[in-house]
């Protein structure tokens, strides 16, 4: 389990700095209120636990304070991707793959990218996956 994960909340304040580096406070306050109904304190307060988690730091500049990635985007979503297939039975990887076809958005572009994907993974993939998981956890039907 990492100890670096983020709340929902937090993730959005993150997207602010990711599109834009070395944002002011009243730059992140006004983009979430936006879309969001929170208070500038509370934004301060998620912008406080990002810099203690790591996630970005702050600089003062003159009466300014300016705030900048430490781990990037990818980063982040490839330990979010991580987290999720290592909370689960490697033999649902296949099951979530198709969840998130079914759910995501994709353009004609994406969609050939990810056949091609799945053509270059087909020539190594085993005849049947391995699970690794605890006994007492998983109905995979391999566990004696
Ligand atoms: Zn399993
Ligand atoms: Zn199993």
């Amino acid at each position: 389990m990492s100890e670096k994960s983020i709340s929902a909340a937090e993730w959005q304040v993150m997207r602010v700095v990711w599109a834009h580096s070395g944002s002011t406070s009243n730059y992140i306050i006004r983009t979430l209120q936006e879309g969001f109904d929170w208070q500038p304190a509370t934004i301060k307060t998620l912008l406080g636990r990002l810099r203690k988690k790591g996630y970005l730091e702050m600089e003062k500049i003159e009466t300014t304070y300016h705030y900048r990635p430490l781990m990037s985007e990818e980063a982040h979503l490839n330990e979010q991707i991580r987290l999720l297939l290592d909370s689960m039975c490697s033999t649902k990887h296949a099951y979530l793959v198709q969840e998130i076809l079914q759910a995501g958005q994709f353009s004609q572009k994406d969609l050939v990218a990810i056949e091609n994907r799945a053509r270059e993974q087909k020539k190594l993939a085993p005849e049947r996956v391995a699970c690794h998981c605890l006994k007492g956890q998983c109905t995979c039907g391999c566990h004696r």
